[in-house]
């Protein structure tokens, strides 16, 4: 039987893949990181499973590829954490593009009503019998101007709930979706004009600190951000100085740059502390949330179904829909050459 080794595994990602083997493969759950430390628990396995704070590099690649690992699954959308241009011709990488877009999107709304309208205060005031309203002004969402950063699947479902709050929509994309009637400005115009960013596009060069001191200094006083997408995308230093002075008003955070070492995890006892990471949470007009935006049921069971999918489409010799080749993503425009529906 096909031996599946998942790394960075939680009681949560089980059920699904459990319910859905049909007894065809055999999984070996690990609650290990994959990292150069643990690339040794691979041996033996054809196929791994990862996911996203794996740390998938060049190093990891090769011992991978040395142990004859030929597929590594990621049960995930972004894959900023694989070097695939290290994979490329050795491994096949292969994702789930999409398994709920709307549970992030909807994650990105609670997460701006809650910190809008201060519920998580509300909350911890009235479990104590504390009634006072002071504090707790919001403001109201209809006929604010929110700023959309990445105009995909989750940007698209952000779009959609914004227009249902009477929202005044503005969207920037370094690939706009000509067929639409979203309305594209220019990254300035962006910052200048938003009450509201939310972050919705992927980690790579281009977009690393894509928020930082000097796009900050082009924003309006007050502005609130959303980063329900990658840490990285957001200088946290310059986020954190923002919060300071206040020119940012409010940041919901569903991801932190350095959350390698923390999310997922109950680090309550740990004594040693991120200190931005420290500073951020202890700020009132910031709400942060453990990389959760993925976490409902039905995305659980889209993530098992297509990484199984793609699992069998693998050994079955049919199309990969969902590899992630270095010559595709590199370059947008030109896809490879197929030869059975597989790049080559
Ligand atoms: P998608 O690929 O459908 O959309 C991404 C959009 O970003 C595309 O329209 C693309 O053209 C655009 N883009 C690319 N480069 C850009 C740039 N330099 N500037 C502006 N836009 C750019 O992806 P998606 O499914 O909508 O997911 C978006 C991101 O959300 C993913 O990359 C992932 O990092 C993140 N995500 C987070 C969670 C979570 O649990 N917090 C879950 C899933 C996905």
């Amino acid at each position: 039987m096909q031996k599946i080794v998942f790394f960075d595994t939680k009681p949560y990602d089980k059920i699904w893949f459990d319910k859905l083997n049909n007894g065809k493969y055999e999984f070996v759950y690990l609650e290990n990181k994959l990292c150069k430390e643990t690339v040794i628990l691979a041996k033996g396995a054809e196929v791994i499973c990862a996911f996203v704070n794996d740390v998938i590099d060049k190093d990891v690649i090769n011992n991978l590829y040395n142990f004859g690992v030929k597929v590594i699954l990621m049960r995930c959308a972004g894959y900023n954490n694989v070097d695939f241009k290290s994979a490329y011709e050795k491994i096949t990488v292969l994702r789930v593009p999409a398994y709920s877009p709307y549970a992030v999107a909807e994650h990105t709304f609670g997460m701006l009503l809650a910190l809008n309208r201060k519920l998580h205060k509300a909350y911890n005031r009235t479990r104590d019998f504390n009634f006072n309203l002071n504090g707790l002004t919001g403001f109201d969402l209809h006929n604010k101007t929110i700023g959309i950063m990445g105009t995909g699947k989750i940007g698209q479902i952000v779009i959609n709930i914004a227009q249902g709050f009477g929202m005044n929509i503005i969207a920037y994309d370094a690939f706009p979706n000509e067929n639409s009637d979203i309305n594209y400005v220019s990254l300035d115009n962006l910052f200048k004009m938003s009450d509201i960013i939310s972050l919705h596009c992927p980690l790579n060069k281009e977009t690393k600190h894509m928020i930082n001191q000097n796009s900050i200094s082009k924003m309006r006083d007050g502005v609130y951000i959303i980063n329900t997408s990658r840490g990285a995308l957001i200088n946290s230093n310059d986020l954190l100085t923002a919060l300071q002075n206040e020119k940012i008003k409010g940041a919901c955070l569903d991801v932190y740059e350095e959350e390698a070492e923390w999310f997922f995890e109950d680090k309550s006892e740990m004594t040693s502390q991120d200190e931005t990471l420290s500073l951020l949470v202890n700020q009132p007009n910031v709400l942060l949330t453990s990389h959760q935006a993925f976490l409902t049921n039905e995305a659980l069971k889209n993530i098992a179904q297509t990484t199984l999918q793609n699992l069998d489409d693998y050994f079955e010799n049919k199309p990969l829909e969902n590899e992630v080749c270095y010559r595709c993503t590199e370059n947008r425009k030109t896809s490879c050459p197929k030869v059975n529906g597989r790049c080559f």
